[in-house]
């Protein structure tokens, strides 16, 4: 199976030329042949970007369609050919006090409309509550992001014993076949480490995803060592 790498470029770049810019040269360094590199840009850049292969968003909505001012439905997100969505980030938990109950009804109403659905959670409670009714026996286009509150936007990551430890825990949690990525402070410096000796599937990346050559150096040591 192929390590995972998911840019989160978070609110990030200000404008479309800076937007088009750090996505030409991502996509120009980023020929692997090791590495599912998915690239999660703000939803107004997503169209932008439509060609790529291995397209996600930041979040949506759990309802299809109606009056939901301000909101994106999967649907949407397919129709632009997003095949990912990130689901249940710690930012959107904590600025807009998603609980979660409404990250559970995301995750069912994006893997209905058949996108992979990339779930974080901060801890086992969350992996348990957010995933409450969906049969993890037979869900297919499922992906686990553990990222601890400590480690996120921090410059603060999370030790690879400790990391590993939960990697193992929310393992046995879902039963062993949903691949678990690691998230927080993930640098050059760091990110094989948490992939080659913590034993995680692959990595979601912020801050280093939007520094073009820093996110390529991470990309390349690890499709070298996959
Ligand atoms: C994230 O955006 O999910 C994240 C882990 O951010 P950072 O890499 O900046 O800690």
């Amino acid at each position: 199976m192929k390590t995972i790498i998911v840019a989160n470029w978070k609110m990030n770049p200000q404008t479309l030329a800076e937007a088009k810019r750090l996505f030409a040269s991502v996509e120009r360094g980023a020929a692997v042949k090791n590495i599912e590199l998915v690239i999660c840009p703000p939803f107004v850049y997503c169209f932008l970007f439509s060609a790529f292969r291995l397209l996600g968003a930041q979040n949506c909505f759990w309802q299809k369609e109606g009056a939901y001012t301000g909101e994106i439905s999967p649907q949407m997100l397919k129709s632009v050919n997003c095949r990912y969505v990130i689901v249940g980030h710690s930012e959107r938990r904590k600025f807009l006090r998603e609980a979660d109950e409404v990250v559970n009804k995301k995750i069912k109403a994006a893997l209905e409309a058949g996108l992979k659905v990339i779930v974080c959670v901060a801890g086992l409670s969350q992996a348990k509550e957010s995933l409450k009714g969906i049969n993890l026996s037979k869900v297919k286009n499922l992906i686990i992001a553990y990222e601890p509150i400590f480690a996120v936007g921090t410059g603060r990551p999370c030790s690879i014993n400790r990391a590993e430890k939960m990697r193992i825990l929310i393992n046995k949690q879902t039963g062993g076949k949903i691949p678990v990525l690691y998230g927080g402070s993930v640098t050059s410096q760091n990110a094989d480490h948490y992939v080659k000796k913590a034993g995680f599937q692959g990595l979601l990346i912020g801050g280093s995803s939007i520094k073009a050559k820093e996110f390529l150096t991470i990309v390349k040591k690890l499709d070298n060592k996959s």
